[in-house]
């Protein structure tokens, strides 16, 4: 019968779609495993159903029969893609499935760091109630947003950005002038222009040689310091030595962040530290919508593997 291994728990829908074949055996790993005890379960596996755990070589190595390994989101630089395209095992991904979550997350990260979320309810609690005097709050409407990166999840911020009546530049030199077409944007060709004038700054990038630390010292010194800088991409994008610095420095005003260098952050990251940053747990695709539309979408990508009939669409293309 073949088997589908489950890492990192899964919501009700995935099972669902698992459970209604009886052919199929699943390995439910609830909890983190050690690699040791992956690489003992996954030897007679089918399928790998990934969340968080890393997918290491020795693990692809160990498992003789596996025709899948099927991502519950979408970024997938924890998963050795080297190790799988030797074996010729395909890695999918769901899609779209969380676009619309993540851009909303991006939406709120801006809407809270614009209108002061955080100092506004801190204040009011402890009875500053003058506070409302400081102004510190600001507009969305004709403040510019800079996209790096016009996948998925970019698009969907863009058309979300653009209802608030804000202007939105894209630097996204990897796909062809007519993707941009149909959406409210301006492609700008280099990104340090974009830089200096943007109010808002959004990365929608994977993490990658080339991607990482593509937002550093160099950027941080052409913005402008009413700034404010958003990540919901994967820590290492922005440089976080730098980031600290700019915001230390008063070189940017402030930072909305849902992904980490290391994870889970330390409190005693000087990031935690900071009063004009906002944080969250990389939960910006955690929704209880999108947690069970992507269990979905990654359970059925593992059916299809073991039926040979996957959605080539949702299959991580060769560089
Ligand atoms: P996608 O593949 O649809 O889009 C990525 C875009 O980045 C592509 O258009 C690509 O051309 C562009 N790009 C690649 N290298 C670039 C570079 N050097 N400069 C500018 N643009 C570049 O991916 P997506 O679905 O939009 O997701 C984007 C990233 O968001 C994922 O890779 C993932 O790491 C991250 N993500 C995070 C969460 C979360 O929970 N925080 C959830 C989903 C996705």
């Amino acid at each position: 019968m073949p088997k589908v291994v489950i890492t990192d728990g899964i919501q009700p829908a995935g099972l669902d779609v698992l459970a209604q074949r009886s052919d199929i055996e699943i390995d439910y790993c609830r909890d983190r495993t050690s690699d040791a005890e992956l690489i003992d379960r996954v030897v007679n596996a089918d399928a790998i159903l990934v969340g968080a755990t890393p997918i290491t070589d020795s693990i692809i190595d160990a498992a003789k029969v596996l025709k899948v390994v099927s991502r519950r989101g979408v970024g997938y630089d924890k998963i050795d893609l080297a190790a799988l395209r030797r074996r010729k095992i395909p890695l999918t991904i769901v899609g779209s499935a969380n676009a619309s979550t993540v851009a909303e997350h991006t939406l709120f990260f801006m809407l809270a760091l614009a209108k002061q979320a955080i100092a506004y309810d801190r204040a009011t609690r402890t009875g500053n109630w003058r506070f409302r005097e400081s102004l510190l709050a600001m507009d969305l409407l004709g403040k510019t947003l800079l996209l790096v990166g016009f996948g998925r999840i970019g698009r969907a911020v863009s058309v979300r950005a653009a209802a608030f009546g804000m202007r939105v530049m894209v630097y996204d030199p990897l796909i062809p002038e007519a993707a941009f077409g149909e959406f409210p944007v301006e492609p700008i060709k280099d990104l340090l222009p974009g830089l200096a004038i943007c109010d808002f700054l959004s990365v929608h990038v994977p993490l990658k040689p080339e991607t990482t630390g593509l937002i550093g010292a160099k950027a941080f010194a052409v913005m402008k310091p009413t700034a404010f800088v958003i990540s919901t991409a994967r820590g290492g994008v922005i440089d976080e030595d730098e980031l600290v610095n700019a915001l230390r420095m008063g070189l940017i005003r402030g930072a909305g962040l849902d992904v980490f260098k290391e994870e889970p952050l330390s409190p005693d990251h000087p990031l935690a530290s900071l009063d004009n940053v906002m944080l969250s747990p990389h939960t910006a695709a955690l929704t209880v919508e999108c947690a069970q539309r992507m269990d979905a979408v990654a359970a059925q990508n593992c059916l299809d593997a073991i039926d040979g009939k996957l959605d080539s669409a949702l299959v991580v293309p060769n560089d």
